[in-house]
């Protein structure tokens, strides 16, 4: 995203414009002119009742942060555009008679809703207030407006806390004899007049300042606050949250005010012109009559829908209808609006593409695709592999409203957990030993918590963002976390949290009780709710019907473009034939890595021991029949499986330790045996000598991979004769396997040269005729960079993207993630986990590196990504640009791989092509 902080938009311009009228922008100009002020240039170009105004350039808001001061000519440049105004309106700032109001707004590139500054009814002073009164023939309406400028000038521009202003207004209601949580609209003028002066008086105690009462002066304090409110730490806490750049500065817009808050016939809204919570078609939104901007959302009154709003004011109804199909129309997406209606006239007070739950935005994208609004290539880019996924948890039953959550966090890793309280690691680990289910509730989290990260169902934080421990480790192993739930008081002493603010106030969760959380959208409940399977999964699945649910209908008809537009190929990480059986129904089009070590696991570990521990050739020969046996069968059904589709079987990789006893547990337990004297078979310390030759101090460095396969004679020749069987066998059954042979963990071209020479060996002796690829795993640094010659020996390349990056980064996964990555996200030393994300820099390096030099050798080399990174979305588009033939993915994560890999080819050729959507911010 930082590639584009400074767009061509921006660059074309000459550099001391800082002013644009709302008629001379229009929506593509968000980088100069924020979301907000673009997006009122292109209503206004449409020809919608957008009241009068301009918008000062984020480019100003980056000179004053970084100097202190506006860039000179910005004064001026105000002032002329200040004076077009005042012709178009016919009235001026400060006029007694008919003085003009304004309001200053924030708006970045990126919408970051409720985090910056916006000042309304600058203009009204001490001079101007019996003029606005007369205009209007409403006093009340004047002072009304008088005291919410002091309030929201004191609060933003001099910093008053707001706790004080809503103190005083209470007050004043009480003085009337009204109940503290009346409507302000039962306040009348004097009181207005009374409340403002209080006011006054507040921010003059406060601040040890006044409001100005020169409306130009008003004015430039609010343009000052606004670029101020940028470096504010709430939005900068939000633009960490949410990956936004730190130096894009805002816009700020001044535009001329229309009054919702003059009486019955006026009033302020909301809307969506589809629901942007499921998709469905038909607007929703709330009116509030007789208020002004914020008071629809802070709940002191109840807000009626857009549809009640249509029976109390139809024509203005009927007009806003027309006015929101015109801007979906326009930006062919879900739009959200703010409007106004100031004594029945409708004005339009912003609008931009809404945003939206996943399965909205895929419901949506199928809609607007069979109404013929956009084209396929479009509807893809308007869904992402990251929504997709979301889709396919299991979620919790909805309950129809029934059940609220009594807070709220950060969503920070998907998923739906239910499970009983618990306030630290122990009580997690000693828990979930007695087999209980439970949500580990902390403060933060630190590498200390991990046990119990590890035996929970869900984690819950009352602090951090999506960059915290717990989000990172979490996410790192899958777990559901809700992080960030600040208004939720925890006490890990006593086990205790409750709610602070909200609706729930007061609801304490105590260690043992049952609750449910949602890492899909944030929620916590204090109560368990059912958790079904995702109708997406059950579709993939083929258990029953879910044509009739739109969003499963979505899902399908996008995957079908993808699948047609995708130029990379999706297959799966898969070793069993029933995970390959699944890869297959979610789309896979073949196995691009079946790990062989499951088959030296469970029962066959005493094989495996005797091979390790043969003495003699015969001894050796014997384990290793037996193993083939066991091998064929597996190979067998895997192939069966994918009959007709590549199976790509990587030879054995691990170190072979990992089949044999823990060394300190073996130790012990000989030890123990000779104290109490014991007797002990001496095949335990046979396999004890063993252990302790075999061990290593960092194995992931050691004997495993090729390596293995040329110290341990007859291991991989096993292993190939095993398979070069299995498709003999499955060719006699009549099938159509299609295997692969690929050798793990090569450094060095020559020790692929002598596995191949051996695998080759093999499978000509089972079968002459028999044509079986052996291929390579480029996952040591040496191998990407001697690629040219290792293809000499490759008949294909498949990147093993997580030791790559653990080898060129030198970090262990799993001991990094837990211990050092939340401190390096705070940092910014990366701004994704490499393990997570490809790390396009360094990793990614060595990739291109390696398939350009790869394909010197040979042009025709196919090339794939087996590592984890192949079902991450953002890694799949660096895979498609690298030149990458396939990515291979967890059977799970195969869908994800399939859209993103379209919409990977879509991207790549808009980018080529140099198109730009009209939309600005859908992200
Ligand atoms: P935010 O970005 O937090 O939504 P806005 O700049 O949109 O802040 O302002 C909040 C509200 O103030 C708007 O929704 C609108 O109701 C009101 N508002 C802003 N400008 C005007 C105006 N010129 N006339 C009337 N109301 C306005
Ligand atoms: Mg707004
Ligand atoms: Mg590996």
């Amino acid at each position: 995203m930082k590639a584009d902080t400074h767009g061509a938009a921006q660059r074309n311009q000459p550099p001391d414009r800082y002013v644009y009228d709302f008629a001379d922008g229009k929506a593509t100009m968000a980088d100069l002119l924020g979301g907000k002020g673009a997006n009122l240039a292109e209503m206004t170009r449409l020809g919608l009742p957008v009241p009068p105004g301009f918008t000062v350039t984020t480019e100003a808001c980056r000179h004053y942060l970084k100097t202190g001061r506006l860039p000179s000519g910005l004064d001026a440049q105000i002032a002329r555009h200040l004076a077009l105004l005042e012709e178009t309106t016919g009235r001026r700032l400060g006029d007694v008679d008919d003085p003009l109001l304004v309001s200053v707004r924030s708006g970045a590139k990126f919408s970051m809703p409720g985090m910056m500054e916006t000042v309304l009814n600058i203009g009204v002073c001490d001079a101007t207030v019996a003029g606005l009164a007369k205009r209007y023939g409403d006093e009340r309406f004047a002072w009304d407006c008088y005291r919410r400028l002091v309030q929201m000038y004191g609060r933003t521009v001099l910093g008053v806390p707001a706790e004080e202003f809503e103190r005083a207004l209470i007050q004043a209601k009480v003085r009337k004899g009204l109940a503290a949580d009346a409507p302000d609209t039962a306040l009348d003028a004097d009181a207005l007049r009374a409340l403002t002066r209080h006011f006054q008086r507040i921010v003059r105690e406060s601040s040890g300042q006044e409001v100005p009462q020169i409306p130009r002066e008003q004015l430039g304090g609010a343009v000052r606050a606004v670029f101020e409110s940028w470096d504010g730490k709430r939005a900068r806490i939000y633009r960490r949250r949410e990956g936004i750049p730190d130096d894009l500065g805002t816009a700020v817009t001044v535009m001329t005010m229309v009054f919702g808050n003059l009486g019955a016939d006026s009033g302020t809204g909301v809307g969506f012109t589809r629901d942007p919570a499921t998709g469905a078609p038909g607007v929703y939104g709330d009116y509030l009559s007789d208020a002004e901007g914020e008071d629809v959302v802070s709940g002191v009154r109840n807000t009626l829908t857009l549809e009640q709003f249509g029976t109390l004011d139809p024509d203005a109804y009927r007009e806003l209808r027309r006015h929101m199909a015109t801007l979906e129309e326009h930006y062919r997406d879900l739009c959200d609006i703010e409007f106004t209606v100031e004594r029945g006239k409708l004005w339009m007070l912003q609008t931009r593409v809404g945003k939206r739950t996943a399965a909205a935005a895929f419901r949506i994208a199928a809609n607007l695709l069979a109404d013929g609004r956009i084209d396929e290539d479009e509807a893809l880019s308007r869904v992402t592999g990251e929504q997709l996924a979301q889709l396919m948890f299991p979620c919790f039953a909805p309950s129809g409203g029934a059940v609220a959550p009594i807070a709220k966090g950060i969503a920070a890793s998907p998923g739906a957990a239910v499970g009983r309280a618990v306030f630290s690691s122990a009580d997690a680990v000693a828990r979930a030993a007695a087999g209980e289910h439970v949500i580990l509730i902390r403060r933060e989290t630190n590498p200390d918590d991990l046990p119990g990260m590890i035996a929970a169902s869900g984690v819950l934080t009352g602090r951090g963002g999506k960059t915290s421990h717990a989000a990172v480790v979490a996410r790192g192993m899958g777990r559901t976390c809700v992080c960030g739930v600040e208004s939720l008081e925890i006490d890990e002493q006593n086990g205790t949290a409750t709610v602070t603010r909200g609706a729930s106030a007061g609801t304490v969760i105590s260690a043992g009780d049952l609750i449910s959380i949602d890492g899909t959208d944030g929620s916590v409940y204090d109560t368990e709710i059912p958790v079904v399977s995702s109708p997406v999964v059950e579709y993939f699945e083929g258990h029953g019907s879910q044509t009739g649910d739109p969003v499963v209908a979505a899902v399908a008809r996008l995957l079908q473009i993808a699948d047609r537009r995708a130029r990379l190929g999706v297959r799966a990480n898969a070793d069993t034939p029933a995970d390959a059986a699944r890869a297959r129904r979610f789309g896979a089009h073949g196995i691009g890595l079946a790990r062989t070590e499951h088959m030296f696991l469970g029962d066959r570990r005493p094989i495996v021991e005797r091979l390790i521990l043969a003495d003699t050739q015969q001894d050796r020969a014997n384990a290793l029949s037996r193993l083939l046996e066991l091998q064929r069968a597996d190979f067998t059904g895997l192939l069966a499986a994918m009959d007709g589709l590549p199976v790509t079987v990587r030879l054995l990789d691990p170190p072979l330790h990992e089949f044999l006893p823990d060394l300190t547990e073996l130790s012990v337990e000989i030890a123990v045996a000779d104290a109490t004297h014991q007797p002990v078979e001496p095949s335990r310390r046979e396999l004890l000598a063993a252990v302790r030759r075999w061990h290593e101090q960092n194995p992931m460095l050691g004997l495993r991979g090729v390596r293995l396969g040329l110290v341990v004679p007859g291991l991989y020749a096993m292993q190939v004769r095993a398979l070069a069987e299995a498709i003999v066998a499955r060719r006699g059954d009549g099938g159509a396997p299609l295997a692969h042979i690929m050798i793990p963990l090569v450094a060095e071209a020559h020790e692929l040269e002598l596995a191949r020479a051996e695998a080759k060996r093999v499978l000509h002796e089972v079968d002459p005729g028999l044509v079986v690829s052996v291929g390579v795993m480029i996952e040591l640094p040496r191998a990407a960079l001697t690629a040219r010659r290792v293809a000499e020996y490759a008949e294909f390349f498949s990147f093993g993207t997580n030791d790559l990056t653990q080898t060129t980064w030198g970090m262990s996964r799993d001991d990094a993630e837990g211990a050092f990555f939340p401190a390096y996200l705070e940092h910014g030393v990366f701004s994704a986990s490499p393990f997570g994300t490809i790390d396009p820099d360094g990793v990614g390096t060595l990739v291109r590196a390696a398939v350009k030099r790869g394909r010197w050798t040979r042009p025709d080399l196919e090339i794939g990504v087996c590592g984890e990174h192949g079902g991450d979305p953002a890694s799949i588009h660096f895979f498609h640009q690298a030149g990458v033939d396939y990515v291979s993915c967890s059977p799970f994560r195969v869908p994800v791989a399939r859209l993103e890999a379209g919409r990977a080819s879509v991207l790549a050729d808009r980018a080529a092509a140099g198109a730009g959507a009209v939309g600005s911010d859908t992200r």
